[in-house]
């Protein structure tokens, strides 16, 4: 039977239930493989090869980066699962502001902690990773597809579109337009843009669509009465080290 681990590094566990919640699906997986690793869903010990493993969370302690290396090690594909592990996720939205020492006494209010840790990073920057599922977070949907696509030897493939294919072909209001600020033009559909269809602008969640324009993204929102700095921040909660743009220091793009 094919064996496959889910793991998390840091972060909420959000993306493993999701996973969890998957429940008929899951049901029906269980059916398939043999969740040989997965300890937010069972107990017990498992060290042997795996056929495919799906990590969540950001590499933010050398306990991660070890846990990390020695599963990419025994497991055949990997995938990242959740913005985290994409990304470095929202606790890497400040990583290029200020010094790690600067930041954990800011949130401990002190630097000697029991564990060491550094700028949480994606699983790229340390390992290989065959494919990325980002998400905050990671669709369901998408998972399931991703695990019946490797089952069967077909590689996974989502179609970096913008959020704004979903929520038009959804026929819901552009909240753009109305003022509200939302970043559907430059981010990852794939979702079912649900948020726009609660009203709520866009996160970026999913991080960059193909092609995205960051630049004009930024003058959109500061037309609609965010800073420049506000802006700037908006589009970082969930690129972190990944938001490049050019220009980004100077106000008013
Ligand atoms: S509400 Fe947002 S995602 Fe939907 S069309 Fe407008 S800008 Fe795009
Ligand atoms: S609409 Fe935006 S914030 Fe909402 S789930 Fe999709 S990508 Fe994430």
């Amino acid at each position: 039977m094919v064996k496959v681990g889910i793991v998390g590094l840091t972060g909420c566990s959000g993306c493993q239930c999701e996973i969890l919640n998957c429940q008929d699906a899951l049901l029906k997986l269980l059916t398939l493989v043999d969740f040989a690793l997965f300890p937010l869903a069972k107990d017990g010990e498992f060290d042997g090869e795996l056929d495919l493993l799906f990590v969540e969370g950001s590499v933010s302690t050398f306990l991660d980066k070890e846990k990390l290396l020695k599963l990419r090690e025994k497991a055949k594909i990997l995938v990242a699962v959740g913005s985290c592990a994409c990304y470095g996720g929202v606790q890497a939205q400040r990583n290029d502001e200020a010094e790690l020492e600067q930041m954990i006494r800011e949130v401990y209010g002190k630097w000697e902690l029991p564990f060491e840790l550094f700028k949480p990073s994606p699983l790229s920057d340390f390992v290989e990773v065959d494919y990325f599922l980002p998400g905050c977070p990671v669709d369901k949907k998408q998972f399931v597809y991703t695990v019946a696509s490797l089952l069967n030897g077909v590689k996974p493939f989502f179609p970096k579109l913008p959020v704004c294919h979903e929520c038009k072909l959804s026929e819901n209001e552009c909240l753009l337009l109305k003022g509200v600020p939302c970043q559907g033009p430059v981010s990852y559909a794939g979702c079912g843009a649900p948020c726009t269809a609660k009203g709520v602008g866009c996160q970026g969640c999913r991080g960059d669509c193909d092609f995205p324009n960051h630049q004009e993204m930024l003058s959109l929102l500061t037309q609609r009465g965010l800073s420049y700095e506000d802006a700037v921040k908006f589009l970082k909660v969930f690129r972190g080290n990944s938001f490049k743009v050019r220009g980004l220091n100077e106000k008013g793009a």
